[in-house]
């Protein structure tokens, strides 16, 4: 039995750079000034960390927790007025290959993603994916990424019973933060070349399989199911 944790952004969707417009509205709302987050590299990251790491780059010196929550909260409500359906883009083979997953009794769907969860099931809701995925960990639970892989292990056993181990879990993303997560459980990575980073640049990281999108069902079942030991 396999829990397989898919990130969203670069992997199965792209939002088409409405994420940046959101943060800068979320944040120029907070301070009552524009901020820009122009140079600031959001891919792989939690919401919660880009947010703060752009109020940094602006010039806080700090960013106290109410106050996090607050541009979380303004985040979420810039991203409900910004993300119409036109600027999601469902990744090719995505569709079919979920299609495809959820109908095998070895596997367990589930999300790893920064996004926070209401933003998780909005972007997945956009392309009608939500339904595929009953729980996962997020942006939500913690802004550190390497800190999700347990939460979804704690999750996985309270919604189906199973414990999974080691291999047994599957990290499905587009950048070394999805590939470097799950170390400290021993995951199996999956990466793909579909968001902003390219082969040779996920490969320096050594996941576990690399593979240029999802677009094969079967190529992704015989080189993550039958491999993942
Ligand atoms: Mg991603």
């Amino acid at each position: 039995m396999k829990l397989l944790l898919f990130d969203i952004d670069g992997t199965m969707l792209t939002t088409q750079g409405v994420g940046r417009q959101a943060v800068e509205r979320a944040l120029s709302t907070l301070l009552g000034e524009p901020v820009s987050a122009q140079g600031i590299p959001f891919s792989g990251k939690t919401d919660p960390q880009i947010l703060r790491e752009v109020l940094l780059a602006h010039g806080l010196t700090d960013v106290p927790a109410p106050l996090l929550q607050e541009a979380v909260a303004l985040y979420v409500e810039a991203m409900h007025e910004l993300l119409v359906p036109e600027r999601v883009r469902l990744l090719d083979g995505v569709r079919p290959l979920l299609e495809h997953l959820q109908t095998r009794p070895d596997v367990h769907l589930a999300l790893l993603t920064g996004n926070v969860e209401p933003m998780a099931y909005l972007k997945l809701r956009a392309v009608g994916l939500d339904h595929h995925f009953a729980f996962g960990a997020f942006g939500s639970d913690h802004a550190d990424r390497a800190e999700l892989p347990p939460i979804a292990i704690r999750r996985a056993r309270a919604h189906t019973g199973h414990t999974f181990h080691g291999p047994d879990v599957v990290i499905i993303g587009d950048t070394e933060h999805d590939i470097c997560c799950g170390r400290g459980v021993g995951a199996f990575s999956v990466a793909v070349c579909t968001g902003h980073f390219s082969r040779d640049h996920l490969a320096t990281f050594g996941p576990d399989v690399l593979l240029d999108d999802l677009r094969d069902p079967a190529l992704f079942v015989r080189h993550v199911m039958h491999r993942a030991a």
